[in-house]
């Protein structure tokens, strides 16, 4: 369909009636292809591994499958939903919470890390949740001090699985939480990148998954999204940066950078220049994180100086231009960079709507990279041109 989005409505689904009106209030008019093609297997219970191109509703695929199929019994926790990131545990809690108010039966919580483990055992033991959403160290501890009980798993979900799979100490404590589950329970699994290598990992905790891959790259292109790349020196990046903050046209930005130093350091620059930005990453304490997070969310700032902290699944609907101050980098520990392009600018350009991203290029890798997610996603990324049009982003 047009855009990916699928002219059938939700109601083709034949979801329960409590959903449909979540839906309904959420906004929700079609389905997106993704969720066309994975819902009515989900509620089916089957196994899934799904790759779909950034902003187009995979959250909604796992989520509205769970609460559909979902018998809450008391204190039984009936789903768990891992993922990378705090942010994205919570944000993803949210979302069961937007979909579920017709369902005040249906209790979710998220365990992460950085909160008082005392807490979480508290709320396990006096208010258990039905469903579970959260990191996987937070989880692991929590089942394995006997407080989380995973017995009576029946749905078993990992968002930007490639992710958690590809990074040694998550897969580990994903395994070692898979292990607590029953075997028989639903196994999806979700991400924009899914490489060959990946796969067959992924699989190995599937039966007979129902399988959605995009083989032809060039198809996560976000069409809505327009790219360009800038040439400079690392010593000219600030002054440019100003330059564009000034000249662009913005609901909301993110500007990535590539450590936790660099982020403080620019987040302290910009606000010296009267841009009020702020800043998100590993190195502040947790409260604060969620803190930035939920303010930027509601769009009280307008300009994120971030790591690749919220480089994937971070869903924030106003945000319209993705700066790459510092180009995303190939490594053992950060994986692929041209993979870690595709989410970035992902952030931009949600559901099929417009968006600008633009790359500051300064050294040979930082080129190599962007070679890369040209041959790869197909895109012809141009140099930035002295005006741009707003109304095309
Ligand atoms: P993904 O996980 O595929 O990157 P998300 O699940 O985060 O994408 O969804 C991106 C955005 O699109 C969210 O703001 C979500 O609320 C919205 N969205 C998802 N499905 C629909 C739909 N069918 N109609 C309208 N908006 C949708
Ligand atoms: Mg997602």
């Amino acid at each position: 369909g047009f855009l990916g989005i699928h002219s059938t409505g939700f109601k083709d689904f034949l979801l329960k009636s409590e959903l449909l009106k979540a839906i309904v209030d959420c906004g929700f008019e079609h389905p997106s292809e993704v969720q066309h093609e994975c819902i009515p297997q989900a509620i089916l219970g089957m196994d899934i591994i799904c790759q779909a191109k950034s902003g187009m509703g995979k959250t909604a695929v796992f989520l509205l499958s769970i609460l559909q199929q979902l018998e809450p019994q008391p204190s039984t926790v009936s789903a768990i939903v891992l993922c990378h990131t705090r942010e994205l545990a919570f944000q993803i809690c949210h979302e069961f919470e937007r979909f579920g108010t017709y369902m005040k039966h249906i209790k979710v919580l998220p365990f992460f890390g950085g909160v008082q483990t005392s807490q979480n055992k508290e709320q396990l033991k006096t208010d258990c949740p039905h469903v579970v959403v959260g990191t996987p160290g937070r989880v692991k501890q929590l089942a394995k001090d006997g407080d989380l009980k995973l017995g009576k798993v029946r749905h078993f979900v990992l968002d930007e699985c490639d992710k958690m799979l590809s990074k040694m100490d998550m897969r580990a404590d994903v395994q070692e939480i898979f292990k607590m589950t029953p075997h028989d329970k639903q196994v999806m699994m979700f991400s924009a990148t899914l490489s060959k290598e990946v796969r067959p990992v992924c699989k190995k905790f599937m039966t007979d998954p129902m399988e959605i891959y995009v083989d032809d790259e060039a198809k996560l292109t976000l069409h809505g999204l327009v790219q360009h790349y800038i040439l400079l020196n690392e010593d000219e990046k600030n002054r440019k940066l100003n330059d564009l903050l000034d000249a662009l046209d913005f609901n909301q930005v993110v500007i990535f950078v590539k450590s936790v130093p660099r982020a403080r350091e620019l987040n302290r620059l910009l606000n010296e220049c009267n841009f009020p930005s702020v800043c998100i990453h590993r190195g502040m304490q947790q409260e604060e994180r969620l803190g930035v997070y939920k303010n930027f969310k509601a769009g009280h700032k307008r300009i994120l100086v971030a790591t690749d902290l919220v480089g994937r699944g971070i869903d924030i609907e106003r945000v319209n231009i993705v700066i790459n101050y510092d180009m995303p980098q190939t490594s053992e520990q950060y994986g692929n960079g041209a993979d870690t392009y595709l989410h970035r600018v992902g952030r931009a350009g949600r559901f099929g709507t417009k968006g600008l991203a633009i790359s500051f290029v300064a050294s040979e890798a930082d080129s190599d990279v962007l070679n890369q997610v040209q041959e790869r996603f197909d895109v012809d990324i141009k140099q930035l041109p002295d005006a741009i049009d707003s109304s095309t982003y």
